[in-house]
């Protein structure tokens, strides 16, 4: 029962960002020698369970490292005309699952006195001057500063994508959304060692498509039917791709279904919403915190965490100012990828296959994970069909330049 709770810190929404956010706040708390924070997080959830698959290339050093469940040092990236196999020993693919994630999160916050209050939703969360009051399922919740990570709803998501319903008209609104089945097959049909990143020798008709797999064992791999368009799919759609993609690929008829996860993220060049009002902030993907051009978000959940909480140390009772969703640099690489993708579809699957075949898989894994330096981005321009995309950027205009803050 939240009922009337007083708080510093109050998280709404305990998935990857509002855990993510606790997490850093009471650890920093704790190593700054501060006196600690009082914490109070409200999620609907009644039990945390595996509902989700995050993957990244570990650029740098995050606390959940122990979660990770699978590393692949090679990856596959595959058009019709193209099959390129890249890697890294030094930065291979991992995966964490969310459940190994939720019980590291949920186990740091009992130890550090976080409140965690199950099973409950938020209504309205109202700045009042002061403090923010949280109206919710099981009472009121009044706090110095609120966090939210509602989710957009695929619905708002999808409207956003489209500029007549309701989307900027000068910016790019594309959605990443994918269907994903872990199965388990008699034989031993995958190669463990090798991520299929991107396999756009698939049905294009749809929008540009590719199936993405990651194989746990020679027996069992999550295979996803992925899209990059402005609107989602009928459920049945993605699920026969998958299918099809089994029997062509793998000779797979007969399977078990042991997992499934959706998703729809947002890829979109609009400048994030302004911050709510100075004692709100809007984190994870209702943040912005996605990178457009690919849907990753983890790592940059990460690092806003850690500087988010680094910052609260510092303001004291003041409300800080937020991070950058990312760096100004990033944001203006995403434009160009995110417009030229609008534009020309149907190019999508050799600008891939080309960056995959000839920029080394580090620097290209650091484009991808925002931290490309300057000269690496010229080296990602000049890897791509460059005229094409220079003339994106010079009809974005100067305004992409501007960092995602708010
Ligand atoms: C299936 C899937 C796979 C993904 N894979 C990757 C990946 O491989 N790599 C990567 O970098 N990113 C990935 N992402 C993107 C991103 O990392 C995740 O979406 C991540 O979970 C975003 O964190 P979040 O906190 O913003 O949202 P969530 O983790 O979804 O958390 C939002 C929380 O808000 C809660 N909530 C909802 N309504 C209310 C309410 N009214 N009141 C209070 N709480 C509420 C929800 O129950 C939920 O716990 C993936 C996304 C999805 C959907």
């Amino acid at each position: 029962m939240v009922a009337r709770v007083e708080a510093d810190f109050a998280v709404i929404g305990g998935g990857c960002a509002g855990l993510s956010l606790a997490t850093a706040i009471a650890s920093t708390a704790v190593a700054g020698r501060g006196a600690a924070p009082r914490i109070v997080i409200v999620e609907p959830r009644e039990r945390y369970v595996r509902d989700r698959t995050w993957c990244m290339w570990p650029v740098e050093a995050q606390p959940f490292t122990a979660a990770i469940r699978h590393r692949w040092s090679r990856w596959e990236v595959r058009t019709p005309e193209r099959t390129i196999i890249r890697g890294s020993e030094r930065l291979p693919y991992v995966h964490i699952a969310a459940d190994a994630f939720y019980e590291q999160a949920l186990a740091r916050l009992r130890d550090r006195g976080v409140e965690i209050h199950l099973g409950v939703r938020a209504t309205a969360i109202t700045d009042e001057g002061d403090r923010v009051t949280i109206e919710t399922s099981a009472g009121p919740l009044r706090a110095r500063l609120a966090f939210d990570s509602r989710p957009a709803t695929a619905e708002s998501a999808e409207s956003l994508a489209k500029p007549e319903t309701g989307g900027a008209v000068d910016e790019v609104n594309l959605l990443q959304h994918f269907v994903g089945w872990e199965v388990k097959v008699d034989g031993t049909p995958f190669d463990p060692s090798t991520a299929i990143l991107m396999d756009f020798a698939v049905p294009q008709a749809d929008g540009l498509h590719f199936l993405y797999v990651l194989p746990f064992s020679p027996d069992r791999a999550l295979v996803e039917a992925t899209y990059f368009s402005e609107s989602t799919l009928p459920t049945a759609t993605y699920e026969a791709r998958i299918r099809d993609y089994l029997g062509r690929r793998f000779a797979i008829r007969d399977f078990a279904i042991e997992f499934r996860e959706r998703g729809v993220i947002p890829m979109t060049t609009a400048p994030a919403s302004p911050q709510p009002s100075p004692r709100v902030f809007d984190i994870g993907l209702r943040g912005g915190l996605a990178k457009p051009s690919t849907g990753y978000a983890f790592l940059a959940i990460q690092r806003y965490s850690q500087e988010m909480a680094a910052r609260l140390l510092r303001a004291g009772d003041r409300p800080p100012r937020p991070p950058a969703a990312r760096p100004a640099r990033a944001v203006a690489m995403d434009r160009v990828f995110l417009s030229y993708l609008h534009r020309s579809p149907e190019r999508g699957p050799d600008l891939f296959a080309d960056l995959f075949e000839r920029l080394p898989p580090e620097l290209l894994v650091r484009f991808l994970s925002d931290r490309a330096s300057p000269r690496e981005c010229l080296r990602v321009m000049s890897a791509s069909p460059l005229s094409a995309m220079t003339r994106e950027v010079f009809r974005s205009r100067a305004r992409w330049m501007r960092p995602a803050t708010r």
